[in-house]
């Protein structure tokens, strides 16, 4: 008999419990990955992250030809597709990890429809992306938690999966084609400093992440020039990694680094199961509702300057230069750029979001719709009154100027505190530099803070 394994956000051999269900109960296995249309259509197939997939996709594919495979690869309406394969390839089953956004639960619900009127069954297994899953913890009042520190509490002590290794063979029936696999190459738009993906290169930086960059991330992950946060998270979002692993094998690292890295992965799960019990927080604001945001309509040119990198505050620009540069942003960067949008020209969060969904290789919904919510205030932040000011976050967080040196090649020959303040520098100094004077005052975007949160 064979069986049918569809690959979706879990583009990994190693930890897959679907793929090795799949090979316990069948004699050949077809492992599947459908480029879906309704993804494109609903405008979130940005091209770093289609680059991101073509590695994946051509990982995936190298890794299961070295065990007597390949990967199928097929483009359009996702039911129609696995149906059209299973029947190619006479599959009576079809294996895949549970997800939980609406899109695919609705597309799960679909898929078993289909497959059952062609006598197929469909086998949906624990979702496979966060070390936790949603739906697994709850407080004794509601169907999740809506603040991080009980959570981690009840996540530190949550029993975990072994994991599984990969498997040694897997056997695919002739007959069933695939198209061409993608390739990073025929892309256009892409971020020039854009990481590599694949299961083999995510495993490789994670093994040298255990190996010398997590000892260190206690007291270095908000050192922005220092730069020594994992970068792991475009493969925790595409599963080329599978946290229950990363958990599992930083806890036998131990030390300080690996426990404040766990927390950060308990981050993900917490917002994944927010977004699971509440879909709607994708663009509705979760908690607090706030309706007096600036739009695109009447803040065009602060917009504009923010997402070109030219604000005037040269640590907002920096990161978002770096965002445009590499389709990454390091967490104090996204935690600044974000509140100065929302907090300090009041722009409304969704569409600082949206810019950040077209560009982020790890583009996530519940990390990044959530994360913009926390900012914006309208989220689980317990202060969310809290305003970041960008040049006291300056002089904690890159306090040489290094980090704005990098990517503004404008101040590049201005040291701290200077090269954080250049409206101070006067005469022919600000004279020579091309850089713009701030987009609005610090304190005219906090009394713009203050007469929107302030009723009537
Ligand atoms: P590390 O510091 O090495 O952390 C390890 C992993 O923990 C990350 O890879 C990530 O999976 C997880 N993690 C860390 N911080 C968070 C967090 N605050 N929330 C959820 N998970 C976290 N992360 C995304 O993966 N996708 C997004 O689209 C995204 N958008 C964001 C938007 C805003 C406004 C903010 C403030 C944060 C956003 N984050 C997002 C969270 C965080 O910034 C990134 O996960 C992190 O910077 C990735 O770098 P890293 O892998 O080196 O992280």
């Amino acid at each position: 008999n064979v069986s049918l394994v569809l690959f979706t956000a879990d583009l990994r051999l190693h930890d897959h419990p679907p793929l090795r269900a799949a090979l316990d109960g069948a004699r050949q296995v077809v492992p599947l990955f459908v480029r879906d249309r309704a993804v494109d259509r609903a405008g979130f197939a940005a091209p770093n992250r289609r680059a991101f997939l073509a590695d994946c996709l051509r990982d995936l594919d190298a890794g299961l030809r070295e065990r007597g495979g390949r990967l199928v690869v097929r483009s359009g309406e996702l039911v129609e597709q696995v149906c059209r394969v299973a029947a190619e390839a006479e599959a009576d089953e079809v294996h895949l990890a549970a997800d939980v956004s609406a899109h695919a639960r609705r597309r799960e619900e679909s898929l078993r429809r289909a497959l059952e009127s062609e006598g197929v069954r469909l086998h949906v297994h624990d979702e496979v992306t966060t070390a936790v899953g949603p739906g697994t913890l709850a407080p004794a009042s509601s169907d999740h938690f809506a603040v991080f520190t009980p959570y981690f509490g009840h996540w530190s002590r949550a029993r975990l999966r072994e994991p599984l290794g990969a498997p040694r063979t897997v056997p695919v029936p002739e007959g069933v084609g695939s198209e061409e696999l993608p390739a990073r190459k025929d892309l256009a738009g892409l971020s020039p400093g854009l990481a590599a993906g694949g299961e083999e290169e995510g495993r490789r930086r994670f093994a040298s992440w255990l190996r010398s960059g997590v000892g260190t991330y206690e007291d270095g992950h908000d050192d922005l020039a220092g730069d020594v946060t994992s970068r792991l998270s475009p493969h925790l979002h595409f599963g080329t990694l599978s946290a229950v692993e990363l958990v599992h094998r930083t806890r036998q690292v131990g030390g300080l680094g690996a426990e404040a890295f766990v927390r950060q992965l308990a981050w993900r799960d917490f917002h994944r199961q927010v977004l699971a019990a509440r879909p709607g927080a994708a663009s509705a604001d979760y908690r607090t509702k706030h309706d007096r945001w600036r739009s695109e309509r009447t803040a065009h040119a602060e917009i504009e300057a923010w997402r070109a990198g030219r604000t005037g505050y040269p640590l907002v620009d920096a990161a978002m230069r770096q965002l445009s540069h590499e389709g990454w942003m390091h967490n104090r960067g996204r935690l600044l750029t974000a509140s100065f949008l929302a907090k300090t020209l009041y722009v409304d969060w969704r569409i600082g979001a949206r810019h950040f969904l077209d560009l982020l290789v790890d583009g996530d919904v519940a990390n990044n719709q959530l994360n913009w919510q926390w900012v914006a205030g309208t989220g689980t932040d317990s202060r969310p009154n809290r305003v970041l000011n960008p040049v006291t976050q300056a002089k904690r967080f890159d306090p040489d100027g290094a980090y704005v040196r990098r990517w503004l090649p404008e101040l590049a020959d201005l040291a701290a505190p200077a090269v954080h303040e250049p409206w101070k520098l006067t005469g022919l100094d600000r004279a020579a530099l091309d850089y713009p004077e701030p987009v609005v005052t610090l304190s005219e975007g906090l009394a713009r803070f203050r007469r929107a949160r302030e009723r009537p």
